[in-house]
């Protein structure tokens, strides 16, 4: 999977998992994080859950990434909640640096990235998506539709960004709202 941004080959991109996803990224299994200021990477990318590992060891002082100053990217598979507000924001607090979220489908193939902009994501060239009943369909090669168990439309007109792909907009994860709503009426 390409990131969402430009970096030149010179750009130490670590993916905190054993096997990395992202193109040109170096693996680090949770037994490897100790290496990762070794290492020195500007870019991190992650899962929200392995990430919110990270920002706690952070926290507590057993790792310092204050050389991460390019970006950090959050890998969301489909069937699995958004990247949420209050989490962006502590990876703003942790790293001070912009946030991207990547949407990936099966086979972990790249469906869409979020724009630099922010204003939602913009599917890649390669990604088959369609909307059934308003969830987002990812079709794999010449496989059935898969459902990814988010809600959303899709956008056509140009983006501020200046990139004319098209875009997913106002994608929310359905279980995810109700998962609020019960701890809000709790
Ligand atoms: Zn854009």
């Amino acid at each position: 999977m390409k990131l969402p941004f430009r970096v030149t080959p010179k750009v130490r991109i670590a993916e905190i998992s054993a096997i990395p996803t992202v193109e040109m990224a170096r693996g680090f299994s949770y037994e490897q994080w100790t290496e990762l200021p070794l290492y020195r990477p500007s870019v991190l990318a992650g899962t929200t859950s392995e990430l919110k590992l990270l920002v706690e060891e952070i926290e507590r002082k057993k790792l310092d990434l204050s050389c991460v100053d390019r970006g950090i990217t959050v890998l969301t598979y489909s069937c699995s909640p958004l990247l949420d507000d209050i989490f962006r924001v502590l990876l703003w607090q942790t790293f001070g640096v912009p946030v991207y979220e990547l949407l990936v489908g099966p086979n972990r193939t790249l469906i869409a990235a979020e724009c630099e902009a922010h204003e939602g994501w913009h599917v890649r060239p390669s990604a088959d998506v369609s909307f059934v009943d308003g969830e987002l369909m990812c079709t794999f090669r010449s496989c059935p539709p898969v459902q990814t168990g988010w809600l959303g439309r899709l956008e056509i007109e140009p983006c501020a960004c200046g990139r004319g792909s098209a875009r997913l907009m106002d994608l929310v994860f359905p279980m995810q709202q109700t998962r609020r709503k019960l701890a809000a009426t709790a």
